[in-house]
């Protein structure tokens, strides 16, 4: 049986959080004299802790309860979070699939947390069976799965998750970055069913906001309040959050440029596929694509040349580039550089 106390962190669970200006009065007044703050100006108070207004759009958007929601500066204070709240330095470990995204691992090691790395199949699926003898493994609190996954693109099986997330009794993180891209839903709406999973998505890619650097965690309400406990008070600015209200006020242009990279993704698959130096185009339900070369740093050497910069990713798929779906303009000239590469 899964239960959250048991693997909360000893010094978490014990810990009185900062209590600041604005979690010791909320309500209406005219002169506000308690956070020493410059009263000229108009960025001159903190910002709301709690990002209340904020929570109330995106609870409208998602379909979440807002207290069921977490923002992050950037979805890596979300998972650095995961490591500081469920993972003892030098004792605990974590596990998560290779490859897949970086920061998992740095930020496990900035933690001093082992990493148990299991390699996906040959279709970059997770095998049940390669990670069902690590879940009884009481050092092991955390298990992080990225899907669809960055770099590959692909998602991976609901029914695996689901079979992860009723067998461990830690927690797992669903990196849901390119959601927004996929053929497959959020799991967002299992939140009540499985109380030890964390939803993760961001306003970094499909919202077009990565400078400002916002991240959402959906998860049980005991689960956000330790997240409160241990953030840094004012980890969203005003200024970012009035970002994110604004993009949430007008979606109109989200949902038409989400379609358009579809489209275009699913165009540069096909013509990619042409190409004589191509061995293999992975499908891809993200806004990026994975493509294997005869010999990807050639490529990659050419097209920085033509000013044209895509991921070389060979260090962790052999030969392979990940190319950004960009504008029309974009994605044309990447297609032409490359069909005269060949030529
Ligand atoms: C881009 C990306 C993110 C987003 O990170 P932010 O800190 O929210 O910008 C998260 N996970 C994966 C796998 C990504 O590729």
């Amino acid at each position: 049986m899964f239960d959250l106390e048991k693997i909360i962190r000893p010094n978490v669970k014990q810990l009185t959080p900062y209590s600041c200006a604005r979690d010791e009065f909320q309500g209406k007044a005219d002169t506000f004299l308690d956070a020493n703050e410059n009263p000229f100006g108009n960025l001159n108070r903190y910002p709301d802790p709690y990002q209340r207004e904020l929570k109330t759009e995106i609870s409208r958007l998602k379909g979440v309860p807002a207290e069921n929601i977490f923002l992050g500066n950037g979805s890596d204070e979300i998972i650095d979070l995961c490591f500081r709240v469920f993972c003892n330095p030098g004792k605990d470990k974590a596990l998560t699939f290779s490859p897949s995204y970086g920061m998992y691992e740095v930020s496990a090691s900035v933690n001093d947390v082992t990493i148990i790395k299991i390699p996906l199949n040959d279709k970059f699926g997770i095998d049940y069976d390669n990670v069902k003898n690590r879940l009884s493994d009481e050092k092991l609190k955390l298990i992080i799965i990225c899907s669809p996954n960055n770099p590959t693109g692909n998602c991976m099986n609901i029914t695996v998750i689901e079979k992860i997330l009723s067998e461990f009794n830690g927690i797992l993180l669903l990196d849901e970055a390119y959601i927004d891209f996929a053929g497959q839903p959020s799991m967002k709406d299992q939140i009540g069913k499985f109380p030890n999973l964390i939803v993760m998505q961001t306003f970094s890619k499909a919202f077009g906001l990565a400078s400002v650097r916002v991240g959402m965690a959906f998860a049980g309400k005991e689960i956000i309040r330790y997240f409160n406990k241990v953030k840094p008070p004012y980890n969203i600015s005003k200024i970012n959050q009035e970002a994110v209200l604004r993009k949430l006020k007008k979606t109109e242009a989200y949902y038409s440029q989400v379609a358009k990279i579809k489209a275009d993704r699913d165009r540069l698959s096909k013509e990619f596929a042409k190409l004589t130096g191509v061995v293999e185009v992975y499908p891809s339900e993200a806004n990026f694509i994975l493509v294997r070369m005869k010999d990807a740093g050639r490529v990659y050497d050419y097209l920085v040349k033509r000013g044209i910069i895509v991921r070389n990713r060979s260090s962790v798929i052999n030969n392979c580039l990940r190319i950004t779906v960009g504008t029309k303009t974009e994605n044309n000239r990447i297609l032409k550089a490359l069909r005269e590469f060949e030529a």
